[in-house]
């Protein structure tokens, strides 16, 4: 049985191995129009690799698939991340989890993935073509008795996702490097927010918790041409009682001490400044402070706005949010449904992941289940 596989990435080659593994006489083909394949691989992570997650702590899967999490959700039953994390290591690929749950090659080098790719394939026989690009995929099927197509995020097909954003506040840039450990971020009016830590850069704000308020936000941030408020808790703690008790405790404990001096929720002295000075509160004593500004105070730290005025300058898209749409295939295979024998995988379907290691692990998921598909395919009497 000869199956055609369209691009080389990270979905192509896991498929194309495991279909091999579970049919070894299979007759597999990888077209790339690349001239080298697995180029994102390469260079993700930052040369590291964030090839899965323990997905520990993980309650609901719509947090990690903002779209997609419930097919994910049935495909982990067939092709799990430990699934993922034993398959690696018994091809020679040894992980280490770091403490933020986030799974990586023990070599720290997305080299020891692609090696294991590449010396996998030679094993099986697998052919590869570079510098092949293929147009449309049912022009394959003459030749080929299934095609996969792995082509990745189709920008014109959808929206980035994981993106940064850009704020035009001179005095905020100004704060640039600082990084907040526990922020609360979200889009007023609506349902969408994020927490972790934040970096504030010299365009605005970076993190993680901003690129996965850009995943959960990413159609509602497209439709409004990226310009849309953000609100900003900056202690990280949801209920505002408990902020008025800390922020009054400290202002009594502190009676005569300049506010700048002093600390509250580990804010970095040079953003606490800023903070103070939205308010007119630089010059002020602790005991200066009236129960108006007070109130003003704890606004501003639960819920300081800002307008994000677009994406980020840089190419620090991750994914792209949209695709294949899911009604259009098969759920238990991820076969088309208009042309029968074709088959999607990896991110050019409608799922996409926060950062973390998400969309690698959706990858090798959606490649097991059609590479198990076509096998069963085979096997059918
Ligand atoms: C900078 C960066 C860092 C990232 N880091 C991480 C990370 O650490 N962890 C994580 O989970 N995710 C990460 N991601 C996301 C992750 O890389 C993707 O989700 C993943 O690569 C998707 O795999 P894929 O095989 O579906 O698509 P791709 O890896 O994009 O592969 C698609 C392949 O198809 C080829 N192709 C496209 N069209 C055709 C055609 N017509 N004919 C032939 N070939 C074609 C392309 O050239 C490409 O080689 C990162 C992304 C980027 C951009």
């Amino acid at each position: 049985m000869k199956t055609a596989i369209i691009g080389g990435g990270a979905a192509g080659f896991f498929c194309a191995i495991n279909l091999a593994e579970m049919m070894p006489k299979a007759d597999i083909t990888i077209f790339e129009r690349q001239a080298r394949p697995l180029r994102k691989v390469e260079i993700s992570g930052g040369g590291r690799c964030n090839c899965t997650n323990t997905f520990e702590g993980v309650t609901d899967l719509q947090h990690v698939y903002p779209r997609g999490a419930r097919l994910m959700g049935r495909f982990f039953r067939q092709f799990s991340p430990q699934d993922a994390y034993r398959w690696f290591e018994s091809h020679g690929v040894p992980l280490t989890v770091q403490p933020d749950q986030c799974v990586f090659p023990a070599a720290q080098d997305s080299h020891a993935i692609i090696d294991c790719f590449m010396r996998e394939t030679r094993r099986h026989g697998i052919h590869i073509m570079t510098s092949t690009p293929i147009g449309e995929p049912s022009s394959l099927l003459p030749d080929f008795d299934n095609i996969v197509v792995t082509t990745g995020g189709q920008p014109k097909m959808g929206v980035p996702s994981l993106f940064t954003f850009r704020i035009d506040d001179t005095a905020l840039q100004a704060c640039m490097g600082i990084v907040v450990p526990d922020v609360i971020a979200s889009i007023p009016g609506t349902k969408m927010r994020a927490t972790g830590p934040l970096l504030i850069t010299h365009w605005g704000m970076s993190g993680p918790v901003i690129l996965r308020l850009s995943s959960y936000a990413a159609r509602h941030l497209a439709e409004h041409n990226y310009t849309a408020p953000l609100a900003i808790n900056w202690t990280g703690v949801t209920d505002t009682e408990v902020v008025r008790k800390d922020v009054e405790d400290t202002l009594l404990q502190n009676k005569s001490r300049q506010l700048v001096n002093l600390k509250l929720y580990n804010l970095q002295s040079h953003l606490w400044h800023y903070l103070l000075g939205k308010l007119g509160l630089t010059e002020r004593r602790a005991s200066e402070v009236g129960s108006k500004q007070l109130n003003r105070l704890i606004n501003l730290l639960t819920n300081d706005t800002y307008t994000i005025s677009g994406r980020s300058p840089y190419r620090d898209e991750f994914v792209t949010c949209g695709g294949i749409p899911l009604t259009e295939i098969e759920p238990t295979t991820l076969e088309s449904r208009a042309t029968p024998h074709i088959y999607y995988a990896g991110e050019v379907l409608d799922i996409d992941g926060i950062t973390g290691g998400f969309n690698f692990q959706a990858a090798w998921t959606t490649a097991y289940v059609v590479a198990q598909a076509i096998s069963s395919q085979q096997t059918k009497p």
